[in-house]
């Protein structure tokens, strides 16, 4: 029988991927969760809670009208929006905080990492790093975005590298993955490898941040 390293992996801890890995932790699978981004997804980072909040928020002033006529005197109410968006904010964090210890009590091992590079003409993607595989996605670059063309970009600033802008806006700047027993959760052939396309030296940071 295959021997894997989890009984399930989750992708996303939302509602229902929180759930799941949950109930099956609890029920003594070995479980792990990736989340590209804070625990808790679309309901507690975008939706459902901070809908709530700023729904809660919009009635205060029709309550504050009203409450003269029950007889209540109030100094007039003055609202601060940068106050209701900094309370907002910490009230998603602490959820999303719950949601991940949450995960942690329940025995789930999780863990992601994100490795993204600064800059507009340089990108990350992951590849068996083999000269033949590297030669082969060169090749194709430049039969898809070649370096010489009407570049639009060029033109506009006396520029040489608007390809070079193309092939790292397509590849994109980053890579989420899996951390799984301390390590990055990469296939045997496949390396995190970094695409510095610009046409002259550059200096390239890579940020790299790992959430457990
Ligand atoms: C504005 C708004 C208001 C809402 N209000 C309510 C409400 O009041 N009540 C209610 O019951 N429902 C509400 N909903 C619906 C509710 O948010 C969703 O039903 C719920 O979030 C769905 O949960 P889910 O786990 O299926 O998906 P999600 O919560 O979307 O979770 C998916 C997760 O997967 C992650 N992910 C995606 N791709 C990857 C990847 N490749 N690698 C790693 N992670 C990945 C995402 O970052 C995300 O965290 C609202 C939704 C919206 C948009």
């Amino acid at each position: 029988m295959a021997d894997f390293d989890f009984d399930l992996f989750v992708i996303g801890a939302g509602s229902g991927g929180v759930r799941a890995a949950r109930i099956a932790a609890g029920h003594g699978a070995k479980v792990a969760i990736a989340e590209e981004f804070r625990y808790g997804g679309t309901c507690v980072v975008r939706g459902c809670i901070p809908k709530k909040l700023m729904v809660y928020a919009s009635r205060f002033r029709d309550e504050f009208e009203d409450a003269e006529g029950f007889g209540w005197s109030l100094r007039k109410p003055s609202f601060d929006w940068p106050t209701l968006i900094a309370n907002k904010d910490k009230e998603i964090e602490r959820i999303s905080g719950v949601y991940k210890s949450n995960l942690e009590r329940s025995g789930v091992q999780s863990g992601v990492a994100c490795a993204f590079a600064v800059g507009a003409t340089v990108a990350i993607t992951t590849i068996e790093y083999e000269p033949g595989a590297v030669a082969d996605l060169q090749a194709l670059l430049d039969r898809l975005i070649a370096p010489e063309g009407d570049y639009r970009h060029n033109v506009l600033n006396h520029d040489t590298n608007a390809h070079s802008h193309l092939r790292a806006a397509l590849i994109g700047p980053s890579e989420t993955i899996p951390v799984v027993g301390g390590e990055l959760g990469l296939g045997t052939w496949q390396q995190l490898v970094l695409l510095d396309f610009d046409d002259r030296p550059r200096e390239r940071i890579v940020s790299v941040q790992v959430l457990s």
